[in-house]
Order: structure tokens, then sequence, then C-alpha cells
């Protein structure tokens, strides 16, 4: 049995071995590979919309990326408003931009409907290390507030202080618009709603192939699920099933750990306003407070989803850095997860053989956007595939030196961000 790996959050969300592995050959309408946020949300939107729908996870519901994550609700992709502007062509990049807020939205909706406690929280703060970086929050607001964004507002280094206790920064960006939530509660409340319309889910049951034809099947080891439409959902744990897409996009693993609760002198100073942060180095650092007012801190970027041999002592020092009055705290949880990097750093939708749709590719940004991906797979499904297919005719070139060449290519990469990153230029 594969179990989620341990962290905070599978110490802290109510798991049960609710969902039966699969035993028997099955039909419905559209069978969904994987469980995690990008799986969870079509499963609920095709649901909702009448569709048989059938997950299937290989693990736990929730064991990947989506039961591991930073819990930050930050809005848009991993590329800004100016970067596709400049990029794609002017319909395609207003239609991308039009959806840009529409994840967290939806994320609150589920929320709300299906009654999920999750923990969540208002508001997140983009933080700036220098002028430079300050300087591109200015022009971001600006862009944000072009698609509608009104929730937004610029907090000097005074105000960070007060707001997260360091001198770290010279100034930030606010969007109350923002927020964070425990994702592996979440996503266990969402798989509950799939249930709720009349969805079945299977856990530990990986797809082991797909056969192709007028209805796909999925194959596990001990059953089939035949269908109208497959889904794959599987993201950086999808591996070789399916190779037509596998070579666009390279897996890489980031790191969280999660501090013992903090006293009530270091909470005096430390994160007083509950918003989640994360600042604008290439390669980021993102930390928030929990429910129980632990310190989650997550950071860095392993290329090649290699784990990086001890979580703590790389995130440690970067941990002090910003908050100097929690050194020596101790760290009672450390994991690491895998998250899907494309090279143009947007996600990857798609179909092949008219009737397998893949979700894939949010490049570290992809609390909202799966929840926007299961949306869109409903509408494209429903007969309404133009926002689908604004994702869906972007270029995804394989990565430089082809699958084989992708991992040491991108440890370059890395390397040359932090450099970037050093040197703030
Ligand atoms: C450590 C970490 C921190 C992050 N922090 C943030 C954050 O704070 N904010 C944010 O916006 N984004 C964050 N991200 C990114 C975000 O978590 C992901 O983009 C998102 O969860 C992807 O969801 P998913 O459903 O597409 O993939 P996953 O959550 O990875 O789910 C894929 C599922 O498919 C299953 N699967 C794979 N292959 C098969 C198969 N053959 N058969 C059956 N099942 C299969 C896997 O077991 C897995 O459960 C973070 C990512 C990581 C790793």
């Amino acid at each position: 049995m594969i179990k989620h790996t341990d962290s905070y959050y599978a110490d802290s969300a109510p798991i049960t071995d609710e969902y039966p592995a699969l035993e028997d050959n099955i039909e419905c309408d559209i069978c969904i590979i994987g469980g995690g946020f990008s799986g969870l949300s079509s499963a609920i939107h095709l649901a909702e919309k009448g569709f048989k729908v059938v997950v299937l996870e290989s693990a736990q519901i929730g064991f990947g990326a989506t039961g591991r994550n930073g819990g930050q609700i930050v809005n848009s992709y991993s590329r800004d408003v100016a970067d596709i502007e400049k990029r794609y062509d002017p319909k395609t990049a207003t239609a991308l931009c039009n959806m840009i807020f529409e994840g967290g939205d939806i994320i609150r909706h589920l929320i709300e409907k299906y009654n999920i406690n999750c923990d969540i929280k208002q508001g997140g703060l983009f933080t700036a290390f220098n002028q430079k970086q300050l300087d591109g929050l200015y022009e971001h607001a600006k862009n944000w507030q072009r698609y509608g964004n009104n929730q937004l507002s610029m907090l000097n280094k005074n105000e960070l202080v007060d707001a997260v206790g360091t001198n770290a920064y010279v100034g930030g960006l606010l969007d109350k618009s923002a927020g964070h939530m425990h994702p592996l509660k979440l996503a266990l409340g969402e798989a509950k709603a799939v249930t709720q319309l009349g969805g079945r889910i299977f856990e530990q049951s990986a797809a082991v192939r797909i056969e192709k034809g007028t209805n796909p099947i999925a194959h596990t080891e001990r059953g089939s699920v035949k269908a109208k439409y497959l889904v794959l959902a599987g993201n950086a744990y999808l591996g070789g099933l399916a190779p037509k897409i596998s070579n666009k996009a390279v897996p890489c693993g980031t790191q969280i750990v999660t501090t013992e609760a903090l006293n009530a002198e270091q909470l005096k100073t430390v994160l007083t306003s509950d918003y989640c942060v994360e600042d604008c180095n290439y390669l980021l650092d993102y930390y928030r407070l929990t429910a129980d007012k632990r310190l989650l801190f997550g950071g860095g970027v392993v290329y090649g989803a290699r784990d990086p041999n001890n979580i703590e002592q790389f995130l440690r020092p970067k941990i002090e850095k910003v908050f100097p009055q929690l050194a020596g705290i101790n760290i009672d949880y450390k994991w690491t997860g895998n998250f899907l990097l494309t090279y143009s750093r947007m996600p990857q939708f798609g179909r092949f053989d008219d009737n397998i749709y893949y979700l894939q590719g949010y490049s570290g940004h992809g609390v909202t956007c799966t929840h926007l991906a299961g949306k869109l797979l409903a509408e494209v499904l429903t007969g309404d595939a133009e926002r689908f297919d604004a994702f869906a005719s972007l270029k995804h070139p394989a990565f430089p030196g082809g699958r084989h060449l992708q991992i040491p290519f991108s440890a370059i990469g890395a390397v040359y961000y932090n450099i970037r990153d050093k040197l703030s230029i």
C-alpha cells in the first residue's frame, strides 16, 4: 500500500482508507487518472454536469503535489501578465489573462458549496528584497488591475515589518483575494464531493496501461475502466504512461519544513497578519502560519525531482535569515514534493486521439490553475472548447537535449537562476 509521505498535512488531515482499489472491469463516461487537484476539480465539474466519472489514484487522494504543497492560493500562472501579453497573440493573451483570478474563486466556491473545512485564510503577500524587485511588483499590480483585481495594495518596509515580522524586504504587494489553506484537507473534501455527486474513486489503483480506441481503456493491475474519454492528471507523478506528453515537461522537487507551534512571544512578531508570503526570487521561498500556529516554510528547487540530502539543513538558514527571532526553533516535519515544469512555464493542457485529454505542467503555481483546469475540461466536454483551447493552443517545445538530457540541462538552469537571484539582476 502506498501511503502519504510523512508530513504535517498527513498528520493533521482526517485521512481514512475510504476508497477501495479497483478489482473489476467497469465502464463510465470519463475516467480520470490522478487524484490531485487537477483530477478532483475535473471530477467535480464533470459530475456536476451529469457525467459518470471514475477517478483512479495510484496511492491515496492528494498523494502528489496536491497533498504536500505550500497551501498558497496564488492568483495567476507561473508567468505574469506582461510576459503573456508579450509572448502570445492578443486574442490568446487576453483569454488567458481574463482567467487569471478564476481558480481562486473556484476554490472558495467549492469550499462553501461542499462545506469543506480546510483552514482557509484570506490574503497573500509578494515580497521584494531590492528596488528592482519592488519596481516589478508595482508593474505587476498595474497589470493585474487591468484584468479586474481591485484587492491589491503596496506595502512599504515598515508595514511589512508589522505584517510579517522581518526586516528582510524593502516592500511588497498584498493581494487580499489570495490566501492559504490546508491542501490535503481541501483535497479530501473535494473527493467527498465527487462521491456525493455519484462519482467513483479508487485508491491504490495505478493506471499501468492505456488502450486507445473509440472507447479508450485504462488498465490497472487488477481491473480496467472503459470510458468515452480519458483524462491524464498525474502531473509530475505520471511517469511514462503517456510518452507523447512526458518529454515536454520536467519534474522538479521542492522542499517544505514545519516548525513546532510558535510560542506567545514569537507570535507577537511573526506573521501577525496571518497572510501567506512568497518572495520575488526566481528560486523563491514561501511560507505561512498553519492553523495551529506553526511556521510552514518551503523553498528551493531541485531540478529532476531528486531529494536533497538534508531538507532541514537546506531550509533552516533561509528561515533564520528571514526570522532571526526564530533561531534554533525545532523543526517537527520535513518533506519534499514534485511539481512539473514546462519550458514556457505555462500550463500544458490538450488532447490527443480525440478522446484523451491531459492537464499538467503548472510549473510551481498550480493550486488555483488546477481548479480552473477542471472547470475548462467540463466546458470542453459539454461543447464549449474556446477557453480550454486558449491553453491547448500554446506551444510546448521539448526540453533542449531531449528526454535524457532534461535533467542536466535544467540543473544548469538552476545554477544560473541561483546566481541571478544572489546578484539581483
Ligand atoms: C512542495 C510543493 C509546494 C507547492 N506549493 C504551492 C503553493 O503554495 N501554491 C501553488 O499554487 N502551487 C504550489 N505547488 C504546485 C501545486 O501543488 C501543483 O501544481 C498542483 O498540486 C498539481 O496538482 P495535480 O493534481 O495536477 O498533480 P498532483 O497533485 O501531483 O497529483 C497527481 C496525482 O496523480 C497520481 N498518479 C500519477 N500517475 C498515476 C497513474 N498512472 N495512475 C493513477 N494515479 C496516478 C499521483 O499519485 C498523484 O496523486 C507546490 C508543489 C510542491 C511539490
